[in-house]
C-alpha cells in the first residue's frame, strides 16, 4: 500500500450532492471511506474512485471522461460525458494530479487522438474577435 492519503469529500460542502452508496466506480473493491457524491449524470462516486477511473482513461489514450456505470434500467453503460472541470472538482484533484491530468490531456490533444471541442471553440472565438 502506498502512503497516499485518501481524499474525502467535505460533508459541509454545499456544492456537492451527497448520496448513499454504493460507490459505483470502485471496481477494485477498495471500499473508500469518503462520503459518496453524485456526478452530473446522477451516479455516485468518491474522489478516489473517480481519480482512478479518469487516470485509467488517460492511460488508455482516451481524453473524454465518460461514465462507465451500467444503468439499472437497460443494462447499458451510462456513457455520460463529464467535462474536465467537473472531474477536477469532483475528484478533488491535488495540484500534482492537476498537472498530471492536464499534461496528459494536452499530449493527447496534440497527438490528435481526440477531438478537443474546447480548443476549437476557443479558436473560433479568437478568430471571431479579431475579424
Ligand atoms: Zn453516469
Amino acid at each position: 500500500m502506498s502512503s497516499v492519503q485518501e481524499k474525502m469529500y467535505d460533508r459541509r460542502d454545499s456544492s456537492l450532492r451527497f448520496v448513499n452508496g454504493p460507490d459505483e466506480l470502485d471496481f477494485e473493491w477498495n471500499e473508500y471511506k469518503s462520503s459518496m457524491a453524485a456526478m452530473s449524470c446522477g451516479h455516485a462516486v468518491t474522489p478516489m474512485s473517480l481519480t482512478a477511473w479518469c487516470r485509467h482513461l488517460l492511460s488508455e489514450g482516451i481524453c473524454k471522461f465518460t461514465c462507465p456505470v451500467e444503468r439499472k434500467d437497460n443494462k447499458k453503460k451510462c456513457d455520460a460525458e463529464w467535462p474536465y472541470t467537473e472531474v477536477r472538482r469532483m475528484a478533488l484533484l491535488t495540484p500534482e494530479e492537476k498537472v498530471e491530468f492536464e499534461e496528459k490531456l494536452a499530449r493527447l490533444a496534440a497527438g490528435e487522438y481526440c477531438d478537443v471541442k474546447q480548443l476549437t471553440e476557443k479558436e473560433a472565438l479568437i478568430s471571431a474577435g479579431s475579424a
